[in-house]
């Protein structure tokens, strides 16, 4: 599913996954947001570039947002297929040595990956016609991560696990569910900061980890979210 010009969806609700993952296109080289988990999910992903013609470009970097088992679980096929996985402490560390709480969740046996670059808050990739900045967004987990992708005139907003869109008919107005909140290191706290910080990033494409994607004032929706957070 194509969103802009470079960026596309490869897999999600639209693909019969449960999470969402994204792909940027850069003049060189694909850049990941996102793994999903077990073989159905990585091959519907690399189906997805053979249909938008992208499978001879090399897969080069994957950034992840957290560690839950449905978007970082693949993070050793992307390990085995020599994609450089970046993401951030304390899920990064769960990755590698284990994850007792996925196993109990999604009832599966953890595969630790590698994380081979540890991200911190603010750092800045640039690439031919792109720059993805990473942003820490504690709650979901206390290790999750956005990022920012600035391409051909656009800013998408990558956010994991914080909040999904929901449509409401009949009106078709836009309203917005919280994601998970049960888990271990679920902070609340943290959780209405990263909100409040995502609403002032200036987005105009939101790329969440489950459901639809969408276009618009990123901002607004953010803040109804904090917004709900704080009511809930
Ligand atoms: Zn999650």
């Amino acid at each position: 599913m194509k969103i802009i010009e470079n960026i596309y969806k490869t897999s999600g609700v639209e693909f019969e996954t449960n999470s969402n993952t994204f792909v940027l296109e850069t003049e060189d080289e694909l850049i990941f947001f996102d793994l999903g988990y077990e073989e159905k999910q990585w091959n519907i992903m690399k189906n997805s570039l053979k249909r938008w013609n992208l499978s001879d470009k090399k897969i080069t970097k994957a950034f992840i947002t957290h560690g839950h088992y449905d978007h970082a679980g693949n993070t050793f096929r992307a390990n085995e297929a020599g994609i450089e996985v970046y993401g951030a402490d304390p899920d990064a560390y769960k990755i590698e040595n284990g994850y007792p709480e996925m196993e109990k969740l999604f009832n599966r046996e953890w595969v630790c990956g590698k994380v081979d670059h540890r991200l911190s808050d603010g750092q800045s990739f640039a690439f031919k016609d792109a720059t993805v900045t990473a942003y820490a967004f504690p709650g979901h987990s206390l290790g999750s991560y956005g990022f920012v992708i600035e391409t051909k005139g656009y800013r998408a907003l990558v956010t994991g696990d914080a909040f999904f869109i929901k449509p409401c008919p009949p009106e078709d107005a836009i309203d917005i569910d919280l994601a998970y909140m049960g888990g271990e290191d679920f902070n609340r706290e943290c959780f209405a900061s990263s909100l409040k910080k995502m609403s002032e990033l200036h987005c105009d494409i939101l790329l969440p980890g489950h459901y639809y994607v969408y276009y618009g004032d990123v901002d607004a929706l953010c803040a109804k979210a904090y917004e709900a957070l704080k009511e809930n």
